[in-house]
C-alpha cells in the first residue's frame, strides 16, 4: 500500500491509526516525509524484533487473562504486528485471543475493559441503526454479530459477549488473510438475565433484562437491512445466539442474504472432517456408524444435519441417514413419544423407548462414536468410556464443550478410559498425552479450520447465499489435508500451523460450489486458487514511501 503524505495531516494520527501504525518501525524516509520524525524514538526496530519484543514482554505475563490484554492493546495499535504474532505463533496465541482464554475475556469484560472495538447497536436504537453504521469508518465486508446470550458454554454474558465477535474477527484474519479493514465486529444489547452482570458496576451493558419476542425479532431485523443498506455486499456471520434464537434466525434470513451460523454450521463441517478422517482409520463409511450425542442444541444437531447430508451425497435416503444419529438432551433420550420438542430435535426423535441418562443410552443403543456438545463438564465418565471401549474396537470420542471446565473428559481421560483406542478430537486444547510408550496427539475440533476459508471463499467469489454444500466442501477439503503421520498419533485434524494453506483451498472449494451453483456475482476465474489468493491480506508492513 503506498499512501501520499497528503492524505496524511499529521504523524500523530499516523500512530494512533492502528491499520497504518508500524510503531518504531518507520523507515528514516518514512518519518521525514509522514511527519513523524521525533515523534518516535531514533532507532529502526525491524517487525520481527517487534514481534520478539512483544513476545518477550507477553510470555513473562502471570496467566492467560494477562496475555489476553497485552494482545487486545497491541491489536489496539498495530494491527500489522498483532497479526504477525498471531500468524506467526498461531498454537500459542490461538488459545489466547479465542477458546479458552476469551471466555474468561467476556465474563471479565468490564473489569478488563481499555477501549472499544468494533460497534455496539442497543434495544433503545430502535429506528435509527442504519444511521449508527454510517459512524463506521470503513466498507465492512463481514460482520460477526453477537446477542451475548450464549456465549461458549458459558451462558448469558450481555454485552460483555463482544469479547468473541471480535475474537472470531481475528481469526478470520489471522487464519485465512480476510483485511482486518473490512472486518466488523457488532454487539446487539438486548438486555442481560444475568443477576451478576446487573449488579455490576463495571459491566458495560444496559442494565435490563432481555427482550423478547416481537421487540427483539423487530431489533434483528431492522439491523439485518440496515446492514445490507449501508454495507450492499456484507457477510454476516451470526455467532454465539441462544439456541431459542440462532435456528429461527438462520432459517428466516439464510435464503435471503449471505449469512451463516458459525456455531450450526462450521461445528458441523469441522466435527465432520474429524469423523471422516476416524473413519479412514477405522476403514468404514458413515453409513457403518452410529453416533450419539450428548446435547441437542446447535451444535448437536448442526453436525448430525451436515452428517446426514454427507450421507445423501453418497446416494442415502434422508430418513435412512438420520437412523444413524442419536441425540441425549437434558430430559434423555430424544425419542419420537417426547412431547413438545423443538423442531430441530424432530428428525433425530427415533421411535425407541425413553432412556434416562446418557450411560444408559451407550448401553443400550451401542453406538460408534460420542460426541459430546451439551456444555456440561466430566460427562463422559470412566463409566460411560469403558462402556464404549467394550463396545469398539475403536472407539470415536469427541469431547467438544468449551471452555475447557466444560469438556466432556480431557484427552487423557479419553485415552486411558479407553485402554489407548479412542480417536478423540476436543473442543478445548489438551497437549499430548504419553501413553504406553506412545505419544497420542488431540486436536482441537476448532471451528477456525472452517469459517475462516468459507469467509474467504465468499468474499472472492462475492457469493450470494452460503449453503451447506459449501460446508460439506470445507469439511471433505479439511479431511483431505490430515496425513497418514496425523492419523498414526490419533490426531484426526491436521497441525494448525499450515492452516492459512487449508483455508485457502477450503475457499476455493467454496467458491467452487457458489460458482456451480450460481451463487456467485463475479466472473468465474481461470485460477481460483489465484482469486482467492489476491483478497489475502499480508500482515508484512507495507512501504508507504
Ligand atoms: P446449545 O445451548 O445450543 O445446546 C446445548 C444442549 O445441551 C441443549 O440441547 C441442552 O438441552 C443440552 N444439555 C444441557 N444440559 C444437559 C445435560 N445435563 N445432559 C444432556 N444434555 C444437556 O449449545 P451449543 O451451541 O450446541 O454448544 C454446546 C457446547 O459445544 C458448548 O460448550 C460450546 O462451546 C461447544 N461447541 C464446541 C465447538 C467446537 O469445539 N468446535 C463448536 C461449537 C460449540
Amino acid at each position: 500500500m503506498k499512501i501520499s503524505p497528503n492524505a496524511i495531516e499529521h504523524g500523530v494520527k499516523l500512530l494512533a491509526d492502528p491499520l497504518r501504525n508500524k510503531g518504531t518501525a518507520f523507515t528514516e524516509v518514512e518519518r521525514d516525509a509522514l511527519g513523524l520524525r521525533g515523534l518516535l524514538p531514533p532507532h529502526i526496530h525491524t517487525q520481527d524484533e517487534q514481534m520478539s519484543r512483544f513476545l518477550e514482554h507477553m510470555r513473562k505475563l502471570p496467566d492467560a487473562l494477562e496475555k489476553f490484554v497485552a494482545l487486545s492493546a497491541l491489536h489496539d495499535r498495530n494491527e500489522a504486528l498483532f497479526f504477525r504474532v498471531v500468524c506467526d505463533h498461531v498454537d500459542e496465541i490461538m488459545p489466547l485471543i479465542y477458546t479458552p482464554t476469551v471466555g474468561l475475556a467476556c465474563q471479565r469484560f468490564g473489569h478488563i475493559f481499555q477501549r472499544p472495538r468494533g460497534m455496539f447497536i442497543s434495544i433503545n436504537d430502535r429506528g435509527r441503526i442504519a444511521d449508527i453504521l454510517r459512524n463506521w469508518p470503513r466498507k465492512a465486508g463481514i460482520i460477526v454479530v453477537t446477542d451475548g446470550e450464549r456465549i461458549l458454554g458459558l451462558g448469558d454474558q450481555g454485552a460483555n459477549g463482544m469479547g468473541i465477535p471480535v475474537g472470531k474477527l481475528s481469526l478470520y484474519t489471522a487464519c485465512a488473510g480476510i483485511d482486518p479493514a473490512i472486518c466488523l465486529p457488532i454487539t446487539l444489547d438486548m438486555g442481560t438475565n444475568n443477576e451478576g452482570l446487573l449488579a455490576d458496576p463495571y459491566y458495560v451493558g444496559l442494565r435490563r433484562r432481555r427482550v423478547t419476542g416481537s421487540a427483539y425479532d423487530e431489533l434483528v431485523d431492522e439491523f439485518i437491512t440496515a446492514a445490507r443498506e449501508v454495507f450492499p455486499d456484507v457477510i454476516i456471520q451470526f455467532e454465539d445466539f441462544a439456541n431459542h434464537n440462532a435456528f429461527r434466525l438462520l432459517e428466516k434470513y439464510r435464503n435471503k442474504i449471505c449469512t451463516f451460523n458459525d456455531d450450526i454450521q462450521g461445528t458441523a463441517a469441522v466435527a465432520l472432517a474429524g469423523v471422516l478422517s476416524a473413519l479412514r482409520v477405522k476403514g468404514t463409511t458413515l453409513s457403518d456408524e452410529k453416533f450419539l450425542f450428548l446435547g441437542a442444541g446447535e451444535a448437536a444437531t448442526g453436525i448430525a444435519d451436515l452428517i446426514v447430508a454427507a450421507m445423501e451425497a453418497q446416494g442415502i435416503a434422508t430418513e435412512e441417514a438420520r437412523q444413524h444419529c442419536w441425540l441425549v438432551d437434558s430430559k434423555g433420550l430424544v425419542v419420537k413419544s417426547r412431547e413438545g420438542l423443538a423442531a430441530q430435535k424432530q428428525p433425530y426423535a427415533h421411535d425407541h423407548a425413553g432412556v434416562a441418562d446418557f450411560l444408559s443410552a451407550v448401553n443400550t443403543l451401542k453406538p460408534t462414536a460420542i460426541i459430546g456438545v451439551a456444555a456440561v463438564g466430566g460427562t463422559f465418565t470412566p463409566e460411560v468410556l469403558r462402556a464404549m471401549a467394550d463396545i469398539n474396537a475403536r472407539p470415536i470420542v469427541f469431547a467438544l464443550s468449551n471452555p475447557t471446565s466444560k469438556a466432556e473428559c480431557t484427552a487423557e481421560e479419553a485415552y486411558v478410559g479407553t485402554d489407548g483406542r479412542a480417536l478423540f478430537a476436543c473442543g478445548s486444547p489438551f497437549a499430548p498425552v504419553p501413553f504406553q510408550g506412545k505419544t497420542l496427539v488431540p486436536r482441537q475440533g476448532n471451528n477456525a479450520y472452517i469459517f475462516p476459508g468459507v469467509g474467504l471463499g465468499a468474499i472472492a467469489c462475492g457469493a450470494t447465499r452460503i449453503t451447506d454444500e459449501m460446508f460439506l466442501a470445507a469439511a471433505q477439503t479439511l479431511a483431505d489435508y490430515v496425513t497418514p503421520a496425523d492419523l498414526d498419533q490419533g490426531a484426526l485434524l491436521p497441525p494448525l500451523t499450515n492452516i492459512r494453506e487449508v483455508s485457502a483451498h477450503i475457499a476455493v472449494a467454496v467458491a467452487e460450489v457458489a460458482f456451480e451453483r450460481g451463487l456467485a456475482s463475479r466472473s468465474r476465474p481461470e485460477n481460483m486458487l489465484e482469486l482467492v489468493k489476491a483478497h489475502v491480506y499480508d500482515p508484512h508492513y507495507p512501504a508507504y514511501i
